[in-house]
C-alpha cells in the first residue's frame, strides 16, 4: 500500500500513520488554522449541521483526534464516543475538553478497521479528515455499517478533488510548496506534513468514494462538495 509516495506493507503504513499523528498532536489544532486559513472551522460547522445530532443520541466520532467534531456534537446534547487509533491525539482532546468544560464525551483507542463495539451500538457514525489515513478503507466502512443501528447514519468529511477549473492546480501548488513549509516552521516536522499532502492527493474523487460507501452496504448515499469538491461531505444510511 502507499504511504505518501512510498510502497510499504499495510502494517507498516498503520504504524507510520501513528508516528505522524503522535508527532503532530501538540501542534495539530494550530496547524489546522494556519493551513486552512481558519476555514476548517466552517467546514466542521457545516458537517455537524448535516449530521444534526440530537439530545441523547449515541454517536461514534471515529478518528476523532483532538475532539473538534465531538465538541460541536456534544453542544447539541448528543453523547459522543470519541475514538482514535492514536492515544496522543486523544490525550490532547481530553485536556481541551476539560479546559472548555465540555461534558458527555467518552474517549477510547480504536482502530477504525476493527472496532470493539457491538453491532447496532450507535445512532450515527462520523469521521472527519480521518478516513484517508486508514489503511483498509473498505474494511472501515463495513465496520461503520456494522456498529450502526438500523436507521442510523454515516457522515464523512474529507478532502477530495475540486472540479472548479483551475482551482485544483492552484491548490496543488499551495499544498506542495506552502503546507510543508508551515509544517517545518511551526510543527518542526516537514515530513509529516508532506505525508498529509500526499494522502490528500491520493484520496478518491467524490463519486468514486460515494460508490465505496454504497459497496459497504449504505443506502441513499449523497455527496455535497465544498469549494468544488476540494473538501466534501458524504452521507449514507443503514436501512
Ligand atoms: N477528526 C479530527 C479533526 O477533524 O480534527 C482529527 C483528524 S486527523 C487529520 C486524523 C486522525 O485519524 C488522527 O487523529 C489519526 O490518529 C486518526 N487515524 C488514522 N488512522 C486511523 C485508524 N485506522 N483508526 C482510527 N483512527 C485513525
Amino acid at each position: 500500500v502507499n504511504f505518501g509516495d512510498q510502497l510499504v506493507t499495510p502494517e507498516e503504513k498503520t504504524r507510520r500513520v501513528g508516528g505522524v499523528f503522535s508527532s503532530v498532536a501538540g501542534s495539530y489544532d494550530l496547524m489546522n488554522d494556519l493551513m486552512s486559513g481558519g476555514m476548517h472551522r466552517l467546514w466542521k460547522n457545516r458537517f455537524v449541521a448535516k449530521v444534526k445530532p440530537r439530545p441523547g443520541e449515541q454517536i461514534l466520532d471515529m478518528a476523532g483526534g483532538t475532539g473538534d467534531i465531538a465538541f460541536r456534537m456534544a453542544a447539541n446534547g448528543a453523547r459522543v464516543m470519541v475514538s482514535d487509533i492514536n492515544a496522543d491525539m486523544l490525550e490532547v482532546g481530553k485536556k481541551r475538553a476539560e479546559t472548555r468544560g465540555i461534558h458527555g464525551l467518552s474517549w477510547q483507542v480504536e482502530n477504525a478497521e476493527r472496532l470493539s463495539f457491538a453491532d447496532g451500538s450507535f445512532d450515527a457514525y462520523t469521521i472527519a479528515f480521518g478516513i484517508r489515513n486508514v489503511t483498509d478503507i473498505p474494511a472501515a466502512l463495513r465496520e461503520a455499517h456494522r456498529v450502526l443501528r438500523r436507521g442510523g447514519r454515516l457522515y464523512v468529511l474529507e478532502f477530495s478533488t475540486s472540479e472548479w477549473p483551475g482551482f485544483g492546480e492552484l491548490y496543488e501548488r499551495y499544498s506542495e510548496h506552502v503546507i510543508p513549509r508551515i509544517g517545518k516552521a511551526v510543527a518542526k516536522d516537514e515530513d509529516s506534513y508532506r505525508y498529509l499532502v500526499e494522502s490528500i492527493r491520493r484520496f478518491p474523487r467524490m463519486e468514486q468514494f460515494r460508490a465505496m460507501i454504497g459497496e459497504a452496504g449504505f443506502k441513499s448515499t449523497s455527496v455535497e462538495p465544498i469549494l468544488g469538491g476540494l473538501v466534501a461531505i458524504w452521507g449514507g444510511w443503514k436501512i
